[in-house]
């Protein structure tokens, strides 16, 4: 076969086969195909699109590129969340813990941060000492033991996908559905899960701001998830404004340990009890969404999710001293509070935006060298919907860097807009989707 014809049947929008994806991934994995004629697919991919059977197609031998983790022999339905990212989107960790210490266990291969949103591995390793990196054999043990385990992508899962997603990453080819899809349900399948809950974000701090771009997408990862024997469901949640208060890894590890406790983060505790009452319907421990939301309740009031959070932090080599005293976490040597000029209500906080500063204060990279300051963040005061005078602090910036102060400060004053009546704002589940369609979602 020759890239160059496979790269041009794209182009003009024809169907690939099986032996031609294949052709290429495989490929480009071994070094055969060079990065030149892949990114030129990858491109060609994102004008012209794949449909349902080529993206199936894809995931399968991306997938395939690797390990498939067998958790066969640990008793239960194994269920896991996924996200498709966002800013100030901490809920994997507090939800993991919570959905394991409801009995579902939740083998969870989580990714960094990525554009402008935080990534999960990022926040956790704020806490010293905690390891994200463990073989396969340390993730089933931990499966086994203790129900819940939290790790990045090892060289054996999807090495497809790593790949190929680095150099998306760098030819502006990351927005397209059939390449999101492969590279999420790749990794995702790998995993060792019976069943995925997805949290499809969409608004202005996710990759898929338009709401059909999203559903799309939404809808693509059920149908790949289904057709792989995975029972898949997924809703779709707004990213206008950051979720919770915290922006920054340590600082949202913070707000995860007070959640834990029993604190509630309105919107940020409504997303996860929804997601959780969901992994314990696809887990077999709730009859319904609802009776799972009970549940994940209960164990943040007794303490068990905070307990199940404690012994993930402990066997992964976590220091266990700042998540228990979290006001002992060393402080960023600058702050700065932003204050609001005006009198009315928080009618928008700009998630992109708030994005791009956490980066500029420290908290994301610029360069995949880059090294994080995980003291680094945005703590929001208020939120949209909330009333303000003038004078009242909306956010607080924490960085190092003193340079970056006056002009980060300056780009949040115009990320956060006041309006001088309350507007009506999208709820913050839109649906709920799973393989019969799209439902509407009430608050319960
Ligand atoms: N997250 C992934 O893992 N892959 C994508 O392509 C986009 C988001």
């Amino acid at each position: 076969m020759n890239p160059t014809e496979l790269i041009m049947k794209k182009r003009g929008g024809g169907k690939l086969t099986a032996p031609e994806i294949e052709f290429l991934v495989q490929g480009f994995l071994s070094g055969e195909v060079p990065q030149y004629q892949m990114a030129a697919f990858l491109m060609a991919v994102f004008f012209r699109k794949m449909d349902f059977e080529e993206t199936t197609i894809l995931a399968d031998i991306m997938l395939h590129s690797g390990t498939v983790i067998d958790l066969s022999s640990v008793p239960g339905i194994k269920v896991d969340k996924h996200s498709t990212g966002g800013v100030g989107d901490k809920v994997s960790i507090i939800l993991a813990p919570m959905v394991a210490a409801c009995g579902v266990p939740v083998p969870m291969i989580s990714g960094r941060g990525l554009g402008h949103t935080g990534g999960t591995l990022d926040k956790l390793e704020s806490i010293p000492g905690f390891r994200t990196d463990l073989s396969i054999k340390e993730y089933r043990d931990l499966v086994a033991d203790i129900g819940l385990v939290m790790i990045g992508q090892t060289a054996e899962i999807a090495p497809a996908d790593k790949k190929m997603y680095a150099l998306r990453d760098v030819t502006g080819t990351v927005e397209s559905i059939p390449l999101i899809a492969g590279s999420i349900m790749s990794k995702k399948l790998a995993e060792g899960i019976d069943a995925l809950v997805l949290d499809v974000k969409t608004g202005r701090g996710a990759f898929m701001a338009s709401e059909s771009e999203a559903e799309e997408l939404a809808r693509t990862l059920i149908e790949v998830g289904e057709k792989f024997d995975k029972k898949t469901m997924g809703f779709l949640t707004d990213m206008n404004q950051p979720l919770g208060s915290a922006v920054g890894n340590w600082l949202e590890i913070r707000e995860c340990i007070d959640c834990l406790h029993g604190e509630d983060v309105p919107d940020l505790m409504e997303i996860t009890y929804v997601l959780g009452g969901a992994m314990l319907l696809a887990g077999a421990k709730a009859l319904s969404i609802e009776e799972g939301i009970s549940k994940c309740r209960g164990a943040i009031q007794s303490g068990k999710a905070w307990d199940k959070f404690e012994e993930m932090v402990r066997r992964q080599g976590g220091s266990m001293a700042f998540v228990e005293n979290p006001d002992s976490y060393p402080k960023s040597a600058f702050n700065k509070e932003i204050k609001s000029a005006a009198s009315g209500y928080i009618d928008n906080i700009d998630a992109l935006e708030v994005g791009f500063i956490g980066i500029m204060l420290g908290a994301g990279r610029m360069k995949v060298e880059d090294s994080i300051d995980p003291k680094a963040g945005i703590i929001f005061r208020k939120k949209v919907g909330d009333s303000a005078d003038p004078g009242d602090t909306l956010a607080v910036i924490h960085t190092d860097n003193k340079n970056i102060l006056e002009q980060a400060a300056h780009r949040l004053e115009k990320a956060i807009s006041v309006a001088t009546e309350p507007s009506v704002h999208p709820p913050l589940i839109h649906a709920l989707i799973d393989k019969e369609g799209v439902h509407p979602w009430h608050r319960g």
